[in-house]
């Protein structure tokens, strides 16, 4: 990473923070509600480094090896990690043993077993269920109908809390089209909370759309491109 690079990183991050602040005023969200995880899949662990040290501290990986690695290299560094891409079920344990955060979880069985092979000792694995509103580009996701009987299957599993609900919506260019998605997911979200089991996270929102995420309640936006540049 040259030094330029490294700038080049500086200044994406300050411009993220910036849209982000003026998002929440813009709609009328408290000022530092909205939280920022970087998704840094395919970009090096100095970039991790890097970003770090401009005060990001929760990263965001795909891929189950990927992210393994760069967490030995960083080792030193005080990170909470996201993952956030598709789960396999051969891929749990590392998951469980990994990560502090899960975002993509919509099947039972991939709770229990994340849950089981939660190592002792450590705080339960915090998971978002990922729902899947019409035309969601990845495809992931429980139908809507489903959540309800997800969402009361996977509270109770033990070694995993769930924590909110994420979604992925396809791109849309417009920003009444992108906020539908995100308020289809925070209905979703008013409907299924309890006081007991508030669901107070949504994950939503990404590089291109993070603006309408937050018109519409997102508490954590998922920013790849717009801090670290295309990924290649
Ligand atoms: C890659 C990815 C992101 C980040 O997307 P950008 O458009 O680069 O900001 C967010 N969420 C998920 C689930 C991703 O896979």
């Amino acid at each position: 990473m040259t030094s330029s690079q490294a700038q080049g990183i500086a200044e994406r991050i300050d411009a993220v923070r910036t849209r982000i602040a003026d998002a929440e005023a813009r709609f009328g969200r408290a000022p530092g509600s909205v939280q920022l995880l970087a998704v840094s899949k395919v970009q090096p662990a100095q970039a991790i480094r890097t970003a770090f040290e401009q005060g990001l501290n929760a990263f965001g990986e795909s891929y189950v090896q990927e992210g393994c690695d760069k967490q030995a290299d960083l080792a030193d560094l005080p990170i909470t990690w996201h993952f956030i891409g598709r789960i396999q079920r051969n891929k749990t344990k590392t998951i469980a043993e990994h990560f502090d955060w899960v975002h993509g979880l919509s099947d039972l069985r991939h709770a229990q077993r994340l849950g089981t092979q939660r190592p002792a000792g450590r705080a339960p694995l915090r998971c978002c269920l990922q729902v899947n509103l019409s035309g969601e580009a990845s495809k992931a996701g429980a139908p809507p109908e489903a959540l309800p009987e997800l969402f009361e299957e996977c509270s109770q599993v033990p070694g995993i809390e769930v924590e909110g609900l994420m979604t992925l919506p396809a791109p849309a260019d417009e920003l009444d089209a992108q906020r539908q998605p995100f308020a289809a997911l925070r209905a979703l979200r008013d409907r299924l909370a309890t006081p007991t089991r508030p669901l107070a996270t949504l994950s939503m929102g990404m590089s291109h759309d993070l603006e309408a995420a937050i018109a519409e309640g997102a508490t954590m936006v998922r920013i790849g491109t717009a801090l670290f540049g295309p990924r290649h």
